[in-house]
């Protein structure tokens, strides 16, 4: 999947691994798609979009809780992006 390489590109040299369950990851990122298709946009399908770019700014993947998600539990919100160590 062309999202999959261009995210894991860009997000890998940072420390944000993708889950090494490769079907989930497929999974995740056919929703992200699908609400790019909904909303214009790639908010995070684990949370209650409200449908408007300002409001969901927090949402939109990679989330602003990502990084902390990622240093207390080692994987974000969805488990799409994890540690090394995690996968
Ligand atoms: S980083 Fe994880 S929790 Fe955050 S928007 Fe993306 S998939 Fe959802």
């Amino acid at each position: 999947m062309k999202l999959y390489e261009m995210l894991r590109k860009a997000q890998e040299p940072k420390g944000y691994h993708f889950n090494r369950d490769r079907e989930l990851v497929w999974d995740l990122l056919a929703a992200l798609l699908l609400n790019r298709e909904r909303y214009g946009y790639r908010c995070c399908h684990c949370r209650l979009a409200a449908g408007d770019r300002d409001r969901d700014r927090d949402i939109i993947c990679p989330c602003a809780y990502r990084e902390a998600d990622i240093r207390q539990y080692g994987s974000c919100y969805c488990n799409i992006y994890v540690t090394h160590a995690w996968n």
